[in-house]
């Protein structure tokens, strides 16, 4: 017997249209690139983005299929060109401005890029890139005809204002089946070359219902969010699809993104969460710090994630501001949210001691999230927090493949995708990421996290950055070496970092040296780039004992 329940496919322009029809009055405000703040409602951007969609259709001849790129910041602009061109089936390309130039090429050109939608920013990247470009027609230019650039070297320039002024505010969206594309975002390939994941309408609208729930980000119509993860990162974990869905007003941070910024957007628009990677919070807490009469008034929880969240960062946020703090663990390929450190009822009664061990793990995952953890041989190991092994997943939003085929080795006969983490799992079903399985340190036969000796390095004043590769050992194969950038003004040193890591990791964990260095190398999505960094120290000879 067949249900019979209307067919209503998930597409993600049915966000828009219930922010516009039941929440059109709240507002997205935007730090434009031209200068002032931006204001407009739901209702003003599903107007916008139709016409978008209908003057791009035909002015730029997109329809289903076309992949179209942004490189663009957080903006209104950007939401409509998103909403605009998913609705029409087009597939939006987001481009990473830290992305190498060579990467770049090769992704705009794996892609088939037909148009690049950019903001002023990003002029003098595309007017060197574009004759390395050849399947793009040409660049809109995400301003007004005042803010145009005069004598642009770019061929084929678009003004945003005016195309979007010859489009149709009442243009009708067509009807996709929901498994149509809508998004490709590149992993940025910390080995080999970057591969695209694909997004479908129905994976965006399944992961921002899930996501919007009470043990995820919680969202609801009572919320300004400030999403500072940027929308060329894995969808903005969500929050422009999320936000719409749940009518909570958005505040969009445009190309500002240090901590003065930032507690500026918090403070005047009365910001209750928020969410970006370590990086930005702790420019943030740093601005605090130097401010002492500065506080967080209004802000109710922020996201953590991208990165591991370190313990004295959330302790500044929970103990110090009154902020919660949610962290959360994710990848491109899994939308990007896979797990989120919200305790369950059954923990309630925990000592607080074991409340905050388990609130520092990356976290459980929710529904429509399948994970397990296995040897090398797949055999399924145990959820008992102290054994670790693979973390694999799979889920509705969670890719099946990436585009045109490559990075296959990554995903199995039954659905499971190898993330490359390396994780344990315990009783309560909380996962804590141990490392990124190439990044693992192998010392005699064992692992070591090189995260764990991160963190507690972390804890030790003086220490601003902290990490750990593993150099080649003639005995135990590899050995740690803790590579540190000090806190400006400070003079700390090797035996000050071992002897307060001492007591935090397994003796034989403990790194055989410690190189102080100004700076450490990041990757495009601002993670420590272990690969660098292992080139960097390659002939470095560590001590013997
Ligand atoms: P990219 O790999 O392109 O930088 P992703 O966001 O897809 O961007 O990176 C996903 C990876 O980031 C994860 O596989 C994991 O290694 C790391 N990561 C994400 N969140 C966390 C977290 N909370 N703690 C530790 N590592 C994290």
């Amino acid at each position: 017997m067949k249900g019979l329940m209307q067919d209503w496919p998930l597409l993600v322009h049915r966000v828009l249209d219930h922010a516009a029809r039941w929440h059109g009055e709240r507002e997205i405000v935007s730090r434009s690139i031209e200068g002032p703040v931006h204001r407009q409602s739901y209702r003003d951007l599903d107007r916008r983005s139709r016409a978008l969609a209908s003057a791009s259709k035909k002015h730029l001849k997109a329809k289903k299929g076309s992949v179209i790129a942004t490189m663009a910041w957080n903006g209104y602009r950007h939401m409509e060109i998103w909403y605009g061109l998913m609705g029409l089936g087009a597939v939006v390309h987001t481009l990473n401005p830290r992305l190498f130039t060579e990467q770049l090429i090769y992704i705009i050109n794996h892609a088939e890029d037909q148009w690049i939608f950019t903001d002023l920013t990003f002029l003098p990247i595309f007017e060197k890139l574009q004759d390395k470009l050849p399947t793009v027609k040409g660049f809109v230019v995400m301003t007004d005809r005042a803010h145009m650039p005069v004598g642009t070297k770019l061929s084929n320039v678009i003004c945003y204002e005016e195309l979007l002024g010859q489009g149709d505010e009442g243009f009708a969206w067509p009807r996709l089946d929901e498994n149509t594309a809508c998004g490709l975002c590149y992993t940025s390939g910390t080995t080999g070359n970057p591969k695209g994941v694909v997004y479908s309408h129905r994976s965006n609208v399944l992961h921002a219902m899930t996501i919007t729930g009470a043990d995820a980000f919680a969202l609801h119509s009572r919320d300004t969010t400030l999403p500072v993860v940027p929308m060329f990162h894995a969808n903005a974990w969500s929050l422009t699809f999320s936000c719409p869905m749940a009518g909570a007003k958005l505040v969009l941070p445009g190309a500002k993104l240090d901590g003065a910024s930032v507690f500026e957007l918090l403070d005047t628009e009365r910001v209750t969460m928020t969410a970006a990677v370590p990086t930005i919070w702790l420019m943030l807490l740093q601005h605090l710090e130097q401010n002492p009469t500065l506080k967080l008034p209004y802000l109710e929880r922020v996201l953590i994630g991208g990165a591991s969240c370190p313990e004295p960062m959330m302790r500044a946020f929970i103990e110090t501001y009154g902020v919660d703090v949610i962290h959360a663990w994710g990848m491109t390929e899994m939308s990007p949210m896979g797990t989120l450190s919200r305790l369950k009822g059954s923990m309630l009664d925990l000592p607080p001691a074991e409340k905050w061990k388990e609130k520092l793990k990356q976290g459980r995952p929710g529904f429509g999230i399948d994970m397990k953890i296995t040897d090398d041989k797949n055999e399924e190991l145990p959820h008992d927090g102290k054994v670790f092994g693979r973390l694999k997943v799979r889920g509705p939003a969670i890719s099946s493949a990436y585009f045109k085929g490559e990075g296959v080795a990554a995903f199995d006969a039954d659905g499971w995708f190898d993330t490359g983490d390396v994780s344990t799992i315990d009783e309560w079903g909380f996962m804590q990421i141990t490392d990124r399985s190439k990044d693992v340190i192998k010392s005699g036969g064992e692992w070591i996290s090189s995260i764990d000796l991160e963190n507690a390095a972390l804890g030790c004043a003086g220490v601003a950055e902290a990490a750990a590769i593993g150099l080649p050992h003639p005995k135990w194969d590899e050995r740690p070496l803790l590579v540190v950038v000090r806190k400006a003004g400070t003079e700390v040193s090797k035996d000050e970092v071992l002897a307060h890591m001492t007591g935090k990791v397994a003796k034989w964990w403990m790194p055989d040296d410690v190189a102080f260095v100004d700076d450490i190398p990041h990757t495009a999505t601002g993670k420590i780039s272990k690969l660098q960094l292992r080139e960097r120290f390659r002939n470095y000879h560590l001590p013997t004992a």
